[in-house]
This record gives structure tokens, C-alpha cells and sequence, in this order.
């Protein structure tokens, strides 16, 4: 293979599955097409509910990782192409700041032409993911407000979060309305479990993140192996230990980036811009 071959060639002209029946297409097409020349056929009729839900019915197959590939195997199944596209979205506490929601959105691609699997990330604190115990209108309006509903819908049941009588996708004030009434009319203890619905065609802010995931991905799709010409050389790790300007010592700051061809092992690490860390953050000269 030569450098000038453009990378693209290993996907353009090609056909992709991704099974979504929440409308990820949205999110994921307007790159994925563009750029790799590829086209992206949608499975809707497929059930992806069965490989986990946000509301708990039914509990995801192992880690995000796990899930994202057995959905892109399965629309591999179902159609018979070689190259399948799933998304995959978790949910919690800030891993520095726990009181603070956090989201991280899997966009992966398989390809057994190439014998290649490359995902792209979204990591961070863009989301509306929250719930709260309400026991009357006025502080389940509250929550509505606060978690930018009606753009952003809810999911509602009686007394928890377990509840089997679950009303999901209520996406406006007469609605909520209803579905509160029913729900503190059902329950046992005068209250009723509000959250936010994290279905990417109910919620706007999810489905921009899968798009920055889905952009990375593409990124990482067009990033040939400077050793192989391969698609997918892309960061694998972070280096710390960006040497402090005071006294020179490593500190917690990313010193470099390794990036990594997954196909034939060739590596590299990229320093980056900055060359010391301010002292500030200094273990020796800040302890
Ligand atoms: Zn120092
Ligand atoms: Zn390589």
C-alpha cells in the first residue's frame, strides 16, 4: 500500500447496519455518510430494548462495551453485511464529582472485512440524567423544569423506581398532568418516582452526545496507520507526568498521548502542546 492512497477507500461504496428503534440515525448519519462514503442502512423492526433498558426492566448484557457489540453483531446477523454500527449509552455520577450526572456514549463499528473494531466516546457532564420522589404537582413541575422538560421527556411510575406500572416518553404538561394523578393514585405511599427519559428520540441532549461519539468514531475511521495504512490509528492511553516549571518533578498533568494501530501494534506517543505543568498543581511545590 502507498501513503497517498486515501483511507477511505476501505469503506467507501460499502453498507452499514445499525438496529435502532430510537432514532440514532439522526445522530450518527450526517458524519458516517459524509465522511467514510459509506451508506447507513437503519434496522428499526429489531427489538433493542431486549439487550437492556434505562428503566431497568431489563438489566444490559455485561459491560457498555459488551452490549454495543452484541447489537452490532446482531444487525450484522439480521442483514448479512460485513460492517455494523451500534450505539450504547451508561449513566451516573460524576467520577470526580459525585452530586453531578455523567453520560458516556459508545458509537462502535465492527468490520470483518478488515477484521477491524474501532468505537468513538463521549465522556462528560452534558446531560439531564436525574430522578426525583415527587408527592404533588408542584415538585414534580419543579423537576420537569429543571430537567428541560417538555424538550426532554419523562418517565413516571408509583412509590419507586421498580414500579411495574411505568409510564415512559411524557413529553407534555397535560401529560404529566395525567400521569401524575395516575401514579400517586396507585401508589402506597403518596408518592410517585419521576426520572428523566435517556431514550435518544426523547431526549436532545443524549442524542447530541451520540453525535460527537459518532464523530470521533469517524475521525478514528480516517486515521490510517502511519505503519500499515490501516484504518483506526487512534489514542490509547494518556501519559501522565508533565514535568512542573518550578522544580521539574512529574505532576498529574498528560505528558503525552500513545496513539496505537490495532492491526499490526505500531505505535506512537505525541507530546503535547505545553511543555511544564504550572506549579500550582505541583506535588512538590503545591503539596
Ligand atoms: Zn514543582
Ligand atoms: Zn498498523
Amino acid at each position: 500500500m502507498t501513503a497517498a492512497e486515501p483511507v477511505d477507500r476501505f469503506f467507501r461504496g460499502r453498507r452499514a447496519v445499525l438496529l435502532t428503534k430510537h432514532g440514532k440515525e439522526r445522530a450518527i448519519r450526517p458524519a458516517f455518510e459524509a465522511r467514510t462514503g459509506c451508506e447507513l442502512l437503519v434496522r428499526a423492526d429489531f427489538d433493542t430494548d431486549r439487550f437492556g433498558t434505562f428503566t431497568r426492566e431489563v438489566a444490559r448484557p455485561g459491560s457498555q462495551l459488551d452490549a454495543a457489540r452484541i447489537k452490532a453483531r446482531k444487525g450484522m446477523e439480521l442483514t448479512g453485511l460485513d460492517l455494523g454500527l451500534a450505539s450504547e449509552g451508561t449513566f451516573g455520577p460524576h467520577p470526580a464529582i459525585p452530586f453531578l450526572p455523567w453520560n458516556c456514549e459508545l458509537v462502535l463499528l465492527l468490520d470483518d472485512r478488515i477484521g477491524l473494531e474501532l468505537h468513538g466516546e463521549y465522556a462528560g457532564e452534558n446531560t439531564n440524567y436525574g430522578h426525583a420522589l415527587v408527592a404533588g404537582w408542584d415538585e414534580a413541575a419543579e423537576f420537569a423544569r429543571s430537567a428541560g422538560f417538555p424538550a426532554h421527556a419523562l418517565v413516571l411510575r408509583p412509590d419507586h423506581d421498580a414500579h411495574p406500572a411505568i409510564e415512559k416518553g411524557i413529553a407534555s404538561w397535560d401529560c404529566l398532568r395525567e400521569a401524575l394523578t395516575a401514579a400517586l393514585t396507585a401508589s402506597a405511599t403518596g408518592r410517585a418516582f419521576l426520572e428523566t427519559d435517556m431514550r435518544a428520540h426523547v431526549n436532545p441532549t443524549r442524542m447530541a452526545n451520540i453525535r460527537a461519539a459518532a464523530e470521533d468514531l469517524v475521525r478514528k475511521m480516517l486515521s490510517p496507520c502511519p505503519a500499515c495504512g490501516q484504518p483506526g490509528f487512534a489514542p490509547v492511553r494518556r501519559v501522565t507526568g508533565l514535568p512542573c516549571e518550578l522544580c521539574g518533578e512529574p505532576t498529574p498533568l498528560v505528558a503525552c498521548v500513545v496513539y496505537a494501530c490495532s492491526k499490526c501494534g505500531f505505535s506512537r506517543e505525541d507530546p503535547v502542546k505545553e511543555r511544564t505543568a504550572p506549579p500550582d498543581v505541583c506535588p512538590c511545590c503545591n503539596p
